[in-house]
């Protein structure tokens, strides 16, 4: 394709895009393709022959459009929401145009600096303190991974070759369970710690499994605290479990992954008091802020380690500015790396800081605002408390306990899920089917919120 070939289907692209967005009101939010339905749309073997672009144009349509379920819809409740705001897609599209490697410092200076410097405005938008320093990684999961790494490494020194425990409540995201595995810790070296009614860490429990680890010769390498949980956005004490950390010696990570966008607001910051006392911490400005998928900003204390864990010196990479420069691939795992900055300056400067913090306090008021209707509702109940923007709640029609009244709750998702008009998701919390309604599309105003409420009183009841 050439520049000028480009510009023309570059141009109906965008077009195309912008047609979407407008048009997602319109559209059920969740795919109701069936499996192997796309596939089917597919040829099995690739064209020998060039095709005009126009059949690609009208296959996105025919073919795609069908298999998508729509993460940017107002009425999208499921997971958590990964926001792209249209001002990201545009950088990434930027980013795509440059085709530029971010590996070192010299392979793209623009990309190394840009991204030293988001990392420091995210940092000073969510109020860290100056000597958090980071990098952007793919997902929240490789953060973990990379900070596990990097707790094993400092533990070795200490331990002689003891065997390592690490730590995280039994409502930590499975990436945590996942790092241990990879980071070669041992799943049996994993402490699920227990949670309170609702759903935090307990302290005392996470300082009784240390003492029994150490009792049996263990070594206390590392503790996870997440500020919002996936199921429920439950926020461990910070404060208490640094201390545990310290007192052992510990590297203590947060998995922030989704509530960290929320300590854009300086009334949300009391909740992880305590996070300066880490060694590292990651949330997903891809998640609630608009940052296109992929983004995850990882910080860390002490950068000299990190590098230290995670540089190679082969004298392919060696450049002349090596001394005086960050090369970013020396900060996480793969040598490779998207400008991923990119979307970061255009989003924050699009928006401006006050405007991403309006959205957030917008959703953090409709979420109260459901919160008020559960709680006005003697048929339904209230699962968790409202921290953030998520909804923890499940119907609970008089008579049905137990098994019963959680395949009720997921009926209930399914029902709601199937007409296509909303879309949430489930979890399974303290022994409970919840459903989670998750607020918190750039689009989700009010009366998404109201609808969904609405939606999930009529299936409620057609299921009775
Ligand atoms: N941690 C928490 C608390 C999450 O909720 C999630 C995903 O929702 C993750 C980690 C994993 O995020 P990622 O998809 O960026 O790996």
């Amino acid at each position: 394709m050439t520049p000028d070939e480009f510009r023309v289907f570059g141009h109906a692209l965008v077009d195309w895009i912008a047609e979407y967005r407008s048009s997602l009101p319109k559209l059920r939010v969740m795919s109701d393709s069936e499996p192997g339905e796309i596939r089917a749309l597919l040829p099995p073997e690739p064209p020998s022959e060039p095709e005009p672009m126009e059949s690609l144009f009208a296959d996105l349509r025919r073919v795609v459009l069908p298999g998508i379920t729509h993460w940017s819809h107002p009425r999208f409740f499921a997971y958590f929401p990964a926001n792209s705001s249209l001002a990201a897609v545009l950088a990434d599209l930027v980013a795509s145009g440059l085709g530029a490697q971010c590996m070192s410092w010299q392979t793209s200076p623009a990309a190394t600096e840009l991204e030293e410097v988001m990392m420091d405005w995210l940092r000073q938008m969510v109020g860290l303190p100056q000597n958090f320093v980071g990098a952007l990684q793919d997902t929240a999961s490789t953060a973990t991974l990379v900070a596990l790494i990097c707790a094993r490494e400092r533990a070795a020194k200490l331990s002689s070759a003891r065997p390592m425990t690490v730590y995280a409540s039994e409502q930590a995201h499975s990436s945590v369970e996942k790092a241990v595995r990879l980071a070669g810790f041992g799943p049996a070296n994993l402490r699920l710690i227990e949670t309170d009614r609702e759903f935090a860490l307990v302290p005392h429990q996470l300082e009784e499994a240390i003492s029994a680890d150490v009792a049996l010769g263990k070594w206390p390498a590392a503790v996870v605290a997440t500020v919002g949980t996936t199921g429920t956005m439950a926020v461990d004490p910070v404060h208490a479990i640094a201390q545990i950390a310290a007192d052992h010696r510990m590297w203590l990570h947060i998995d922030a992954a989704m509530a960290g966008s929320a300590m854009l607001l300086p009334e949300c910051r009391p909740m992880w008091r305590g996070v300066e006392q880490a060694d590292s911490l990651v949330f997903n400005p891809h998640k609630w802020l608009g940052a296109t998928f992929d983004c995850s900003a990882y910080y860390v204390r002490d950068p000299a380690h990190l590098v230290q864990v995670m540089a190679t010196h082969p004298s392919f990479l060696k450049t002349s500015q090596d001394q005086r420069v960050k090369n970013f691939r020396d900060w996480g795992i793969p040598l490779g790396r998207r400008f991923r900055a990119l979307k970061l300056w255009f989003l924050i400067r699009e928006q401006g800081v006050r405007a991403l913090q309006a959205r957030l306090r917008r959703d953090l008021a409709n979420a109260r605002w459901l919160a008020q209707q559960v709680d006005a509702s003697p048929e339904w109940e209230r699962m968790a408390p409202v921290l953030f923007q998520t909804v923890s709640l499940r119907h609970r029609p008089p008579g049905l306990e137990g098994e019963r009244l959680n395949v009720h709750n997921q009926s209930l998702a399914d029902r709601v899920n199937q007409g296509g008009a909303a879309y949430l998701t489930t979890a399974v919390v303290g022994g409970s089917l919840i459903v989670r309604v998750s607020i918190g599309s750039e689009t989700t105003e009010r009366e998404d919120v109201a609808a969904i409420w609405s939606l999930l009183n009529g299936e409620a009841k057609a299921l009775l």
